[in-house]
Protein backbone atom coordinates (compact mmCIF):
# COMPACT_ATOMS: atom_id res chain seq x y z
CA UNK A 1 0.00 0.00 0.00
CA UNK A 2 1.06 3.56 -0.72
CA UNK A 3 1.67 5.60 2.00
CA UNK A 4 1.53 9.33 1.95
CA UNK A 5 4.83 11.70 3.27
CA UNK A 6 3.20 11.75 6.71
CA UNK A 7 2.51 8.16 6.88
CA UNK A 8 -0.99 8.81 7.92
CA UNK A 9 -2.71 7.85 5.48
CA UNK A 10 -1.82 4.42 3.56
CA UNK A 11 -4.06 3.45 0.19
CA UNK A 12 -4.34 1.10 -2.39
CA UNK A 13 -6.02 0.98 -6.06
CA UNK A 14 -6.15 -2.61 -6.84
CA UNK A 15 -5.53 -1.79 -10.33
CA UNK A 16 -7.46 -5.11 -11.85
CA UNK A 17 -10.30 -4.78 -10.08
CA UNK A 18 -11.16 -1.07 -11.34
CA UNK A 19 -13.38 -0.77 -14.27
CA UNK A 20 -12.23 2.73 -15.11
CA UNK A 21 -16.18 3.94 -14.03
CA UNK A 22 -14.57 7.18 -12.72
CA UNK A 23 -17.38 7.69 -10.15
CA UNK A 24 -14.68 7.99 -7.60
CA UNK A 25 -13.62 11.53 -9.39
CA UNK A 26 -15.86 14.05 -8.55
CA UNK A 27 -16.09 13.05 -5.09
CA UNK A 28 -12.86 13.30 -3.76
CA UNK A 29 -12.80 16.79 -2.24
CA UNK A 30 -8.99 17.80 -2.73
CA UNK A 31 -9.32 16.33 -6.48
CA UNK A 32 -6.53 13.87 -5.37
CA UNK A 33 -7.91 11.10 -8.10
CA UNK A 34 -7.58 11.23 -11.82
CA UNK A 35 -7.81 8.88 -14.68
CA UNK A 36 -4.60 7.44 -16.26
CA UNK A 37 -4.55 5.10 -19.09
CA UNK A 38 -8.33 4.23 -18.05
CA UNK A 39 -8.23 3.13 -14.56
CA UNK A 40 -8.02 5.11 -11.48
CA UNK A 41 -4.78 6.57 -10.16
CA UNK A 42 -4.34 8.53 -6.77
CA UNK A 43 -1.86 11.70 -5.90
CA UNK A 44 -1.09 10.14 -2.56
CA UNK A 45 0.18 13.99 -0.96
CA UNK A 46 -3.31 15.41 -1.64
CA UNK A 47 -5.39 12.60 -0.54
CA UNK A 48 -6.96 13.34 2.91
CA UNK A 49 -8.44 9.70 4.04
CA UNK A 50 -12.03 10.75 4.08
CA UNK A 51 -12.72 7.61 2.14
CA UNK A 52 -15.49 9.20 0.33
CA UNK A 53 -14.01 7.36 -3.03
CA UNK A 54 -14.37 3.67 -1.32
CA UNK A 55 -18.14 4.39 -1.11
CA UNK A 56 -18.66 5.23 -4.50
CA UNK A 57 -16.49 2.37 -6.14
CA UNK A 58 -18.90 -0.34 -7.47
CA UNK A 59 -15.53 -2.73 -7.45
CA UNK A 60 -14.24 -2.50 -4.12
CA UNK A 61 -11.10 -1.25 -5.75
CA UNK A 62 -9.92 1.09 -3.57
CA UNK A 63 -8.76 0.82 -0.49
CA UNK A 64 -8.01 3.26 2.42
CA UNK A 65 -6.91 3.16 5.71
CA UNK A 66 -5.95 5.87 8.28
CA UNK A 67 -2.42 5.09 10.33
CA UNK A 68 -4.16 5.61 13.61
CA UNK A 69 -1.63 7.61 15.68
CA UNK A 70 -1.29 5.65 18.92
CA UNK A 71 -2.72 8.04 21.99
CA UNK A 72 -1.80 7.43 25.44
CA UNK A 73 -3.79 5.04 26.83
CA UNK A 74 -6.28 5.76 29.81
CA UNK A 75 -7.92 2.36 30.02
CA UNK A 76 -4.77 1.40 32.05
CA UNK A 77 -4.77 4.19 34.74
CA UNK A 78 -8.78 3.65 34.80
CA UNK A 79 -7.94 0.16 35.67
CA UNK A 80 -5.60 1.09 38.07
CA UNK A 81 -8.43 3.43 39.95
CA UNK A 82 -10.52 0.47 39.59
CA UNK A 83 -9.04 -1.63 41.82
CA UNK A 84 -8.41 0.57 44.38
CA UNK A 85 -11.90 2.29 44.48
CA UNK A 86 -12.34 -0.45 47.63
CA UNK A 87 -10.16 1.62 49.52
CA UNK A 88 -12.14 4.63 49.70
CA UNK A 89 -14.72 4.60 52.37
CA UNK A 90 -17.34 7.07 53.80
CA UNK A 91 -19.72 10.68 52.80
CA UNK A 92 -17.49 13.48 53.34
CA UNK A 93 -18.99 16.92 53.55
CA UNK A 94 -17.34 20.09 52.62
CA UNK A 95 -18.07 22.98 55.45
CA UNK A 96 -17.88 26.44 53.79
CA UNK A 97 -16.41 28.83 56.24
CA UNK A 98 -15.72 32.60 55.47
CA UNK A 99 -15.10 34.91 58.06
CA UNK A 100 -15.85 33.05 61.00
CA UNK A 101 -19.05 32.10 59.56
CA UNK A 102 -20.17 28.66 58.05
CA UNK A 103 -22.65 28.59 55.25
CA UNK A 104 -25.72 27.04 56.37
CA UNK A 105 -25.48 24.38 53.06
CA UNK A 106 -23.04 22.69 54.75
CA UNK A 107 -25.55 21.80 57.51
CA UNK A 108 -28.32 20.76 55.00
CA UNK A 109 -25.33 18.25 52.72
CA UNK A 110 -24.16 16.82 56.32
CA UNK A 111 -28.35 15.66 56.77
CA UNK A 112 -28.73 14.44 53.41
CA UNK A 113 -25.29 12.49 53.90
CA UNK A 114 -26.54 11.11 56.83
CA UNK A 115 -29.63 9.79 54.92
CA UNK A 116 -27.59 8.41 52.44
CA UNK A 117 -25.19 6.69 54.60
CA UNK A 118 -27.98 4.80 55.55
CA UNK A 119 -27.98 2.83 52.37
CA UNK A 120 -24.18 2.50 52.40
CA UNK A 121 -23.64 1.65 55.67
CA UNK A 122 -21.13 4.50 55.62
CA UNK A 123 -20.00 6.94 58.19
CA UNK A 124 -20.27 10.91 57.73
CA UNK A 125 -17.53 13.11 58.21
CA UNK A 126 -17.13 16.64 57.21
CA UNK A 127 -14.02 18.30 56.08
CA UNK A 128 -12.60 22.23 57.44
CA UNK A 129 -10.39 24.09 56.07
CA UNK A 130 -9.38 27.29 57.66
CA UNK A 131 -6.57 29.21 59.14
CA UNK A 132 -7.27 29.07 62.52
CA UNK A 133 -7.45 26.08 64.33
CA UNK A 134 -9.24 27.21 67.50
CA UNK A 135 -12.17 28.64 65.06
CA UNK A 136 -12.18 26.05 63.21
CA UNK A 137 -13.12 23.64 66.43
CA UNK A 138 -16.06 25.68 66.90
CA UNK A 139 -17.58 24.49 63.27
CA UNK A 140 -16.46 21.08 63.65
CA UNK A 141 -18.19 20.55 67.13
CA UNK A 142 -21.00 22.15 64.92
CA UNK A 143 -21.05 19.88 62.22
CA UNK A 144 -20.85 16.89 64.40
CA UNK A 145 -24.27 17.89 66.02
CA UNK A 146 -26.07 18.05 62.91
CA UNK A 147 -24.93 14.96 62.36
CA UNK A 148 -21.03 14.06 61.08
CA UNK A 149 -19.43 11.11 63.09
CA UNK A 150 -16.41 12.41 62.70
CA UNK A 151 -14.38 16.04 61.34
CA UNK A 152 -10.86 16.09 59.56
CA UNK A 153 -9.90 19.46 60.37
CA UNK A 154 -6.76 21.38 58.20
CA UNK A 155 -5.58 24.50 58.68
CA UNK A 156 -2.39 26.65 57.42
CA UNK A 157 -1.64 30.15 57.81
CA UNK A 158 -2.33 30.54 53.85
CA UNK A 159 -6.24 29.18 54.33
CA UNK A 160 -7.13 32.55 56.62
CA UNK A 161 -8.42 33.91 53.31
CA UNK A 162 -10.12 31.62 50.79
CA UNK A 163 -8.56 31.42 47.67
CA UNK A 164 -8.35 28.92 45.15
CA UNK A 165 -5.50 27.39 44.98
CA UNK A 166 -4.44 26.81 48.43
CA UNK A 167 -8.08 25.65 49.21
CA UNK A 168 -7.87 23.17 46.71
CA UNK A 169 -4.61 22.25 47.65
CA UNK A 170 -5.43 21.40 50.58
CA UNK A 171 -8.50 19.62 50.08
CA UNK A 172 -6.76 17.18 47.55
CA UNK A 173 -4.26 16.51 50.02
CA UNK A 174 -6.64 15.29 52.64
CA UNK A 175 -9.03 13.56 50.12
CA UNK A 176 -6.05 11.70 48.63
CA UNK A 177 -4.46 10.92 52.54
CA UNK A 178 -8.47 9.42 53.66
CA UNK A 179 -9.82 8.63 50.24
CA UNK A 180 -13.66 9.49 51.15
CA UNK A 181 -16.08 7.36 48.90
CA UNK A 182 -18.41 11.03 48.39
CA UNK A 183 -17.68 14.14 48.62
CA UNK A 184 -20.28 16.86 48.35
CA UNK A 185 -19.89 20.78 48.13
CA UNK A 186 -22.37 23.38 48.53
CA UNK A 187 -23.11 25.26 44.95
CA UNK A 188 -22.09 28.60 46.47
CA UNK A 189 -19.84 30.82 44.66
CA UNK A 190 -17.16 29.61 46.89
CA UNK A 191 -18.09 26.06 46.24
CA UNK A 192 -18.73 26.29 42.99
CA UNK A 193 -15.04 27.58 42.61
CA UNK A 194 -13.81 24.97 45.02
CA UNK A 195 -15.62 22.00 43.42
CA UNK A 196 -14.10 22.27 39.83
CA UNK A 197 -10.48 22.79 41.22
CA UNK A 198 -10.68 20.10 43.23
CA UNK A 199 -12.04 17.32 40.56
CA UNK A 200 -10.05 18.69 38.07
CA UNK A 201 -6.75 17.82 40.21
CA UNK A 202 -8.15 14.20 41.46
CA UNK A 203 -8.98 13.27 37.78
CA UNK A 204 -12.66 12.81 39.37
CA UNK A 205 -15.40 14.04 37.87
CA UNK A 206 -18.32 16.50 39.43
CA UNK A 207 -21.99 16.70 38.95
CA UNK A 208 -22.82 20.47 39.53
CA UNK A 209 -25.94 21.91 40.57
CA UNK A 210 -27.16 18.93 41.57
CA UNK A 211 -31.22 18.57 42.59
CA UNK A 212 -31.30 15.01 43.97
CA UNK A 213 -29.05 12.29 45.49
CA UNK A 214 -29.48 8.62 45.78
CA UNK A 215 -27.67 5.64 45.92
CA UNK A 216 -28.06 2.42 43.49
CA UNK A 217 -29.32 -0.30 45.32
CA UNK A 218 -27.51 -2.84 43.10
CA UNK A 219 -23.71 -1.19 42.36
CA UNK A 220 -24.22 0.88 45.55
CA UNK A 221 -22.68 4.23 43.23
CA UNK A 222 -23.82 7.61 44.16
CA UNK A 223 -26.68 8.82 41.38
CA UNK A 224 -26.41 12.03 40.62
CA UNK A 225 -29.68 13.83 39.31
CA UNK A 226 -29.54 17.67 37.64
CA UNK A 227 -31.33 19.55 35.29
CA UNK A 228 -29.94 19.86 31.31
CA UNK A 229 -31.05 20.85 28.02
CA UNK A 230 -32.25 24.08 30.11
CA UNK A 231 -34.07 22.54 32.70
CA UNK A 232 -36.03 20.36 29.92
CA UNK A 233 -34.82 17.12 30.78
CA UNK A 234 -33.29 15.80 34.54
CA UNK A 235 -30.23 14.03 33.95
CA UNK A 236 -29.13 11.37 36.60
CA UNK A 237 -25.13 10.96 36.52
CA UNK A 238 -22.89 8.92 38.02
CA UNK A 239 -19.43 7.87 38.29
CA UNK A 240 -18.24 4.62 37.58
CA UNK A 241 -14.58 4.20 37.83
CA UNK A 242 -13.27 7.41 40.16
CA UNK A 243 -13.38 8.07 43.72
CA UNK A 244 -14.58 10.19 44.87
CA UNK A 245 -17.43 10.94 43.41
CA UNK A 246 -18.42 14.35 43.82
CA UNK A 247 -21.30 16.41 44.24
CA UNK A 248 -22.58 20.39 44.58
CA UNK A 249 -25.47 20.83 45.73
CA UNK A 250 -27.39 24.28 45.53
CA UNK A 251 -28.64 25.88 49.13
CA UNK A 252 -32.30 25.00 50.34
CA UNK A 253 -32.25 22.12 47.70
CA UNK A 254 -31.82 19.63 50.73
CA UNK A 255 -33.89 20.26 54.26
CA UNK A 256 -32.18 21.97 57.08
CA UNK A 257 -31.21 18.52 59.64
CA UNK A 258 -32.21 18.87 63.64
CA UNK A 259 -29.45 20.20 65.98
CA UNK A 260 -28.00 17.83 68.72
CA UNK A 261 -26.41 19.32 71.29
CA UNK A 262 -25.06 16.22 72.79
CA UNK A 263 -23.88 14.34 69.41
CA UNK A 264 -20.01 14.59 69.85
CA UNK A 265 -17.03 12.98 67.71
CA UNK A 266 -13.40 12.62 67.02
CA UNK A 267 -11.76 15.05 65.26
CA UNK A 268 -8.59 14.34 62.87
CA UNK A 269 -6.34 16.91 62.44
CA UNK A 270 -3.98 17.83 59.64
CA UNK A 271 -0.97 20.81 59.69
CA UNK A 272 -0.82 21.37 55.83
CA UNK A 273 2.11 22.49 54.37
CA UNK A 274 0.82 25.54 51.71
CA UNK A 275 3.95 27.73 51.03
CA UNK A 276 2.60 31.03 50.68
CA UNK A 277 5.20 32.01 47.78
CA UNK A 278 3.98 29.29 45.94
CA UNK A 279 0.62 30.95 45.90
CA UNK A 280 0.20 33.64 43.08
CA UNK A 281 -3.11 35.23 44.77
CA UNK A 282 -3.13 37.58 48.09
CA UNK A 283 -6.09 39.08 49.55
CA UNK A 284 -5.43 42.63 50.46
CA UNK A 285 -8.60 43.15 51.52
CA UNK A 286 -12.28 42.11 51.88
CA UNK A 287 -14.95 44.39 50.54
CA UNK A 288 -18.84 42.68 51.37
CA UNK A 289 -20.88 42.68 47.38
CA UNK A 290 -23.56 45.15 48.87
CA UNK A 291 -26.00 43.84 45.29
CA UNK A 292 -25.49 40.56 45.97
CA UNK A 293 -26.38 40.27 49.36
CA UNK A 294 -29.39 42.99 49.70
CA UNK A 295 -31.77 40.54 48.47
CA UNK A 296 -31.82 38.38 51.60
CA UNK A 297 -33.60 35.85 49.91
CA UNK A 298 -31.65 32.44 50.97
CA UNK A 299 -32.40 31.65 54.58
CA UNK A 300 -35.50 34.15 54.82
CA UNK A 301 -38.35 32.42 56.76
CA UNK A 302 -41.22 34.74 54.79
CA UNK A 303 -40.51 35.15 50.81
CA UNK A 304 -43.16 37.64 48.85
CA UNK A 305 -42.40 37.10 45.44
CA UNK A 306 -43.84 38.85 42.07
CA UNK A 307 -44.19 37.95 38.65
CA UNK A 308 -45.05 39.56 35.75
CA UNK A 309 -48.59 39.97 37.17
CA UNK A 310 -47.20 42.73 38.95
CA UNK A 311 -47.28 44.73 35.80
CA UNK A 312 -44.30 47.31 36.33
CA UNK A 313 -41.31 48.31 38.60
CA UNK A 314 -43.50 50.29 40.83
CA UNK A 315 -45.77 47.86 41.63
CA UNK A 316 -42.66 45.62 43.89
CA UNK A 317 -43.29 48.64 46.36
CA UNK A 318 -46.99 46.91 47.81
CA UNK A 319 -44.49 43.75 48.13
CA UNK A 320 -41.70 45.41 49.63
CA UNK A 321 -44.02 46.97 52.00
CA UNK A 322 -45.64 43.16 53.09
CA UNK A 323 -42.31 41.53 53.29
CA UNK A 324 -40.71 44.55 55.99
CA UNK A 325 -43.74 44.26 57.65
CA UNK A 326 -43.78 40.00 57.85
CA UNK A 327 -40.15 40.75 58.45
CA UNK A 328 -39.24 38.84 55.20
CA UNK A 329 -37.77 39.36 52.11
CA UNK A 330 -38.56 40.01 48.35
CA UNK A 331 -38.63 37.63 45.38
CA UNK A 332 -39.45 37.49 41.63
CA UNK A 333 -39.98 35.52 39.14
CA UNK A 334 -37.86 35.60 36.20
CA UNK A 335 -40.24 37.58 34.15
CA UNK A 336 -39.74 40.02 36.82
CA UNK A 337 -36.48 39.91 36.34
CA UNK A 338 -36.30 40.20 32.44
CA UNK A 339 -38.96 43.36 32.48
CA UNK A 340 -35.80 45.04 34.47
CA UNK A 341 -38.49 45.24 37.56
CA UNK A 342 -35.60 44.17 40.15
CA UNK A 343 -32.00 42.53 40.04
CA UNK A 344 -30.91 39.14 38.90
CA UNK A 345 -30.18 38.30 42.53
CA UNK A 346 -33.70 38.41 43.44
CA UNK A 347 -34.58 35.53 40.93
CA UNK A 348 -36.19 32.37 42.38
CA UNK A 349 -36.01 29.15 40.05
CA UNK A 350 -33.44 26.61 38.36
CA UNK A 351 -31.78 29.57 36.97
CA UNK A 352 -31.92 32.09 40.01
CA UNK A 353 -31.62 30.83 43.85
CA UNK A 354 -33.50 28.08 45.78
CA UNK A 355 -35.40 29.03 48.42
CA UNK A 356 -37.07 27.03 51.21
CA UNK A 357 -39.13 29.42 53.30
CA UNK A 358 -41.99 28.70 55.71
CA UNK A 359 -44.32 31.10 54.07
CA UNK A 360 -44.07 31.93 50.71
CA UNK A 361 -46.29 34.56 48.83
CA UNK A 362 -46.69 34.52 45.30
CA UNK A 363 -47.97 37.29 43.80
CA UNK A 364 -48.75 37.68 39.81
CA UNK A 365 -46.95 34.28 39.45
CA UNK A 366 -48.32 31.53 37.24
CA UNK A 367 -46.17 28.45 38.41
CA UNK A 368 -44.10 27.44 35.40
CA UNK A 369 -41.99 24.26 36.30
CA UNK A 370 -38.77 26.68 36.20
CA UNK A 371 -40.22 28.90 39.11
CA UNK A 372 -41.61 25.61 40.64
CA UNK A 373 -38.37 24.47 41.23
CA UNK A 374 -36.83 27.05 43.16
CA UNK A 375 -39.09 27.14 46.00
CA UNK A 376 -42.04 24.26 45.85
CA UNK A 377 -40.19 23.06 49.15
CA UNK A 378 -41.31 26.31 51.29
CA UNK A 379 -43.24 24.75 53.89
CA UNK A 380 -46.54 26.72 53.02
CA UNK A 381 -47.33 28.58 49.83
CA UNK A 382 -49.92 31.30 49.38
CA UNK A 383 -50.53 31.89 45.80
CA UNK A 384 -52.25 35.40 44.63
CA UNK A 385 -53.56 35.48 40.48
CA UNK A 386 -56.42 36.37 38.62
CA UNK A 387 -56.38 33.33 36.86
CA UNK A 388 -58.09 30.54 38.70
CA UNK A 389 -56.52 28.06 36.53
CA UNK A 390 -52.90 28.97 36.81
CA UNK A 391 -50.68 26.38 37.37
CA UNK A 392 -49.49 27.85 40.67
CA UNK A 393 -53.04 26.63 42.27
CA UNK A 394 -51.91 23.30 41.95
CA UNK A 395 -48.74 23.02 44.90
CA UNK A 396 -50.51 26.61 46.64
CA UNK A 397 -51.42 26.03 50.42
CA UNK A 398 -53.96 28.45 49.73
CA UNK A 399 -55.01 30.14 46.46
CA UNK A 400 -56.76 33.41 46.38
CA UNK A 401 -57.85 34.21 43.17
CA UNK A 402 -57.34 38.20 43.59
CA UNK A 403 -55.66 41.23 41.61
CA UNK A 404 -52.63 41.24 43.82
CA UNK A 405 -51.91 44.77 43.38
CA UNK A 406 -55.28 45.59 44.91
CA UNK A 407 -55.00 42.52 47.90
CA UNK A 408 -51.67 42.96 48.57
CA UNK A 409 -51.87 46.61 50.22
CA UNK A 410 -55.27 44.76 52.18
CA UNK A 411 -53.09 42.21 53.19
CA UNK A 412 -50.15 43.67 54.38
CA UNK A 413 -52.58 46.43 56.37
CA UNK A 414 -54.52 43.53 58.36
CA UNK A 415 -50.68 41.79 58.94
CA UNK A 416 -49.36 44.85 60.75
CA UNK A 417 -52.20 45.50 63.37
CA UNK A 418 -52.23 41.75 63.65
CA UNK A 419 -48.28 41.61 64.45
CA UNK A 420 -47.42 45.21 65.42
CA UNK A 421 -43.88 44.92 64.56
CA UNK A 422 -42.93 41.34 65.38
CA UNK A 423 -41.29 38.69 63.38
CA UNK A 424 -44.24 36.18 62.68
CA UNK A 425 -42.27 33.31 63.54
CA UNK A 426 -40.37 34.79 66.72
CA UNK A 427 -40.22 32.24 69.07
CA UNK A 428 -41.85 28.98 67.09
CA UNK A 429 -39.95 26.16 66.60
CA UNK A 430 -39.62 25.13 62.64
C1 LIG B 1 -33.96 27.52 30.87
C2 LIG B 1 -34.99 28.33 31.58
C3 LIG B 1 -34.74 28.70 32.89
C4 LIG B 1 -35.70 29.47 33.56
N1 LIG B 1 -35.46 29.80 34.87
C5 LIG B 1 -36.41 30.45 35.54
C6 LIG B 1 -36.23 30.76 36.93
O1 LIG B 1 -35.19 30.51 37.53
N2 LIG B 1 -37.23 31.39 37.56
C7 LIG B 1 -38.42 31.72 36.96
O2 LIG B 1 -39.29 32.28 37.61
N3 LIG B 1 -38.60 31.45 35.65
C8 LIG B 1 -37.64 30.83 34.94
N4 LIG B 1 -37.83 30.60 33.63
C9 LIG B 1 -38.99 31.23 32.94
C10 LIG B 1 -40.27 30.46 33.14
O3 LIG B 1 -40.41 29.48 32.16
C11 LIG B 1 -41.48 31.42 33.06
O4 LIG B 1 -41.45 32.09 31.84
C12 LIG B 1 -41.53 32.44 34.18
O5 LIG B 1 -41.40 31.81 35.42
C13 LIG B 1 -42.86 33.18 34.11
O6 LIG B 1 -42.90 34.18 35.08
P1 LIG B 1 -44.28 34.71 35.65
O7 LIG B 1 -45.00 33.58 36.31
O8 LIG B 1 -43.98 35.91 36.44
O9 LIG B 1 -45.02 35.20 34.33
P2 LIG B 1 -46.25 34.60 33.58
O10 LIG B 1 -46.07 33.18 33.28
O11 LIG B 1 -46.55 35.51 32.47
O12 LIG B 1 -47.44 34.70 34.65
C14 LIG B 1 -47.99 35.87 35.11
C15 LIG B 1 -49.17 35.48 35.98
O13 LIG B 1 -49.69 36.64 36.58
C16 LIG B 1 -51.11 36.54 36.62
N5 LIG B 1 -51.62 37.91 36.76
C17 LIG B 1 -51.70 38.87 35.80
N6 LIG B 1 -52.13 40.03 36.36
C18 LIG B 1 -52.29 39.79 37.68
C19 LIG B 1 -52.68 40.58 38.78
N7 LIG B 1 -52.96 41.89 38.67
N8 LIG B 1 -52.75 39.98 40.01
C20 LIG B 1 -52.49 38.68 40.17
N9 LIG B 1 -52.12 37.88 39.15
C21 LIG B 1 -51.98 38.43 37.93
C22 LIG B 1 -51.47 35.83 35.34
O14 LIG B 1 -52.73 35.19 35.46
C23 LIG B 1 -50.33 34.82 35.22
O15 LIG B 1 -50.67 33.61 35.85
C24 LIG B 1 -36.91 29.86 32.92
C25 LIG B 1 -37.13 29.46 31.61
C26 LIG B 1 -36.18 28.70 30.95
C27 LIG B 1 -36.45 28.29 29.54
Amino acid sequence: MAKNSKGKIIVEIIKNKCIGCSNCIPVCPPDALFMKDGIAELDIEKCIGCGKCVKVCPTNAIIIEKAIKKEPQIEPLVSAQKSSIAAYKGIWVFIEQEHNAPHPVSWELIGEARRLALKLSAAVSAVILGGKKEELEVFAREAMQFGADSVYMASSESLLEYRTKPYAEGLVQIVNKYKPEILLIGATTLGRDLAGAVATRLKAGLTADCTGLEINTENLFLEMTRPTFGGNVMATIFCENVRPQMATVRPHVMPMPKKDAARVGKIIFDDLKLPEAEIDTKVIEFIVDAVCSDSGLHYADVIVSGGRGMGKAENFSVLRELAFVLCGAVGASRAAVDAGWVDHSYQIGQTGVTVRPRLYIACGISGSIQHRMGMQCSDCIVAINTDKNAPIFDIATYGIVADAIKFVPVLTKIFREKLAGKNVFAGVEK
